[in-house]
């Protein structure tokens, strides 16, 4: 056990089971299975098709997905998926795609959009900056929109929807890169869900596509081959060569997920506990620490906070390091401070983070006026 990064709070990448990085570490000199280091393995061997396999019927396994969907592992991050969905779905179309734009992330994917056709923001939270995520009523979907899109989690600002958004008749699309396999999710009511890695379930590298047939069957002709979604699911997953590496650590932690966890049930429930004992920290401190999204729309994923002024918070980073906590900073973005809660952060970590804060709050309590 490696005590320092048992107290990862990063943002992401994030913290990664130590079981699983036990077995990375095995792995890197002799993957189990083949005797070969898994840096070194073909990704056109028997043993890489199989992880593929196995890593595709776990996620459709956890989720409870039995048919209808097809489960891709793409390069090039959730950033290419902000543009792959839109070459595929709005190339060509004159009725607006609808985006949500809650925070930084979902924000990030218009502009990629309206590039490729029109776009309809059914809701910006900017204006409030980013301090709370719509209501469902305030929300007016066109029936025929050729698809919704939303992040179910905004990693910076920390704040998550607590309900499945827009009309079940129009294509639902969501980047889960922050909370996927964190809670159960409804995935039948998604045309699309794509979630890179490095937040909460692998190292950066890769990124999972789940999508419905039908979109498959929806893809121009004339795309690149590599950014379409027909060409990488007949080549299953192995179109060029992949991050095998990735792909594998993925593996690891759904099995870790299956056989250590139970469920994601289970898994949500273990995370409902961290974050209610953070954000009963901040709530318990009189204003010292100041969360900063709306009560109901927090996120169990990312606790995004500030203290009283900037000084305060370097000065927070500082004892937290020297405490040998890690990875608070808030995203360069909005500053603040940030702790993710991600699935491998543990009760006994959090544990840790909250005793610390309370200290923190107790020794500068005369620095916060008010
Ligand atoms: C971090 C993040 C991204 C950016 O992903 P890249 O893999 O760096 O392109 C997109 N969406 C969300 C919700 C994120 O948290």
């Amino acid at each position: 056990m490696n005590p320092r990064n048992a107290l990862n709070f990063s943002g992401g990448p994030g913290a990664l089971p130590e079981t699983v990085l036990q077995q990375l570490s095995e792995a890197l000199i002799r993957e189990p299975v083949t005797g070969l280091s898994v840096l070194g393995i073909s990704h056109r061997s028997k043993w890489f098709a199989e992880v593929v396999d196995e890593l595709e019927a776990n996620i459709l396994g956890l989720l409870g997905i039995q048919r209808g969907y097809q489960v891709l592992f793409l390069q090039g991050g959730a950033t290419q998926q902000f543009s792959m969905i839109p070459m595929t779905l709005l190339r060509g179309v004159s009725a607006p795609a609808e985006y949500l734009q809650t925070g930084y992330w979902s924000q990030k994917a218009i502009p990629e959009a309206r590039r490729e056709g029109p776009v309809r923001v059914l809701w910006n939270g900017q204006p409030e900056q980013y301090q709370r995520l719509p209501q469902a009523y305030e929300l007016a979907s066109a029936p025929d929109a050729p698809y919704l899109h939303y992040a179910s989690n905004e990693t910076v600002e920390g704040m998550q929807f607590q309900y499945v958004p827009g009309l079940d008749s129009v294509p639902r699309i969501c980047d889960m890169s922050s909370d996927f396999l964190s809670r159960p999710c409804p995935a039948e009511r998604y045309a699309l869900i794509y979630a890179h890695a490095q937040k909460n379930i692998g190292p950066a590298g890769v990124t999972v596509v789940l999508l419905r047939d039908e979109i498959i069957e929806r893809v121009p002709d004339n795309l690149p081959g590599f950014l379409d979604y027909r060409a990488q699911a007949n080549a299953r997953s192995n179109f060029n060569t992949p991050p095998v590496f990735a792909i594998y650590t993925m593996l690891l932690v759904t099995r870790w997920l299956k056989q250590d966890i139970g469920s994601l049930s289970a898994m949500d429930q273990i995370n409902q506990q961290k974050a209610q004992r953070v954000y009963a920290q901040l709530d318990a401190s009189n204003g010292f620490y100041r969360g900063r999204a709306r009560r109901e729309d927090r996120s169990l994923m990312n606790v995004s906070f500030n203290l009283a002024t900037p000084e305060l918070e370097q000065q927070f980073l500082r004892s937290a390091e020297a405490a040998g906590l890690s990875g608070l900073g808030g995203h360069r973005s909005v500053g603040g401070l940030r702790a993710s809660l991600y699935n491998a952060v543990t009760l006994a970590a959090v544990d840790t983070l909250v005793s610390f804060m309370a200290d923190f709050a107790h020794q500068h309590r005369h620095a916060a006026p008010g």
